[in-house]
């Protein structure tokens, strides 16, 4: 197959040219880093399970009338999404404190919040991706205050959304981060769920025992990463019948 044209790539993911104008290749590594790189691992598989968790997210959230990027997956660790400029903004939402929150107010983990609260933080790895209030990003032209509105609505219907389904499945949506994009349709800008949401973007605490089914496991070295999002994966049905995390395939002679 002809090489095709890495458009960019994180610490998580990869992005090149896709097959029709407009379009781009996600391809889901296996991986891991926390505390904005300082600490790295490749956790056999991630890549697989992110794949086809956002995969289910998307289509969920599409499925009930919010836009994402998300067009198709292609196979085990690549799905075709639309190519969006994306708002340099980490849109994060809580529904209890924990980790940043927690510690900066110096709340317990856990505590349930008055309502969801959305917050921003500016998309810059050099800078760790400060927290920034609403001021900054209208004064700095990252999005405007009309953005900031929709950015807002739109994040707290995945917070329903997201929230019944893990709820579903006995599990608490913590908090999350989602990505938004700009698509422009007949010159029209319209806003998008991007980038992905998998449990590397989401706090998810199991209901009957606390324990973490989400990247904090590997944050925190509290056992299997892989082991926790297999068990996401298998809760809500999407765990694809070929993939587990054993060891890579030995050769047979
Ligand atoms: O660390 P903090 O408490 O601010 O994270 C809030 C939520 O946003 C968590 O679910 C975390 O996984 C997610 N997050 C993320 N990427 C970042 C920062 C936070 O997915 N760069």
């Amino acid at each position: 197959m002809a090489r095709r044209k890495k458009v960019y790539e994180g610490k998580a993911k990869i992005l090149y040219e896709g097959p029709e104008p407009g379009t781009l290749v996600q391809y889901f590594k296996d991986d891991a880093t926390a505390g904005n790189g300082a600490k790295k691992d490749v956790i056999d598989g991630k890549g697989v399970l992110n794949n086809r968790l956002s995969e289910f997210f998307m289509t969920g959230l599409s499925s009930i009338g919010i836009p994402t990027h998300f067009i198709r997956r292609l196979n085990m660790r690549e799905q075709l999404i639309r190519h969006v400029e994306i708002i340099p903004l980490e849109v994060i939402v809580r529904n209890f404190a924990a980790g940043s929150m927690a510690k900066r107010l110096g709340m317990e983990e856990g505590t349930a919040l008055p309502r969801p609260i959305v917050e921003f933080s500016y998309k810059d790895d050099a800078l760790g991706d400060p927290l920034v209030p609403e001021e900054y990003i209208i004064a700095f032209g990252w999005a405007s205050q009309q953005d900031l509105d929709d950015i807002v609505s739109l994040a707290l219907r995945v917070n329903d959304f997201l929230s019944g389904v893990m709820h579903g499945v006995g599990i608490k949506l913590v908090d999350f981060k989602i990505e938004i994009g700009r698509i422009w349709e007949n010159d029209y800008p319209r806003l998008v769920v991007a980038d992905e949401i998998s449990p590397d973007s989401c706090r998810l605490w199991d209901i009957e025992t606390g324990a973490h089914l989400d990247k904090d496991v590997f944050r925190r070295d509290l056992g299997s990463l892989s082991d926790a999002y297999t068990e996401v994966a298998r809760r809500l049905g999407v765990l694809p019948s070929n993939v587990t995390h054993r060891p890579k395939p030995t050769l047979i002679n």
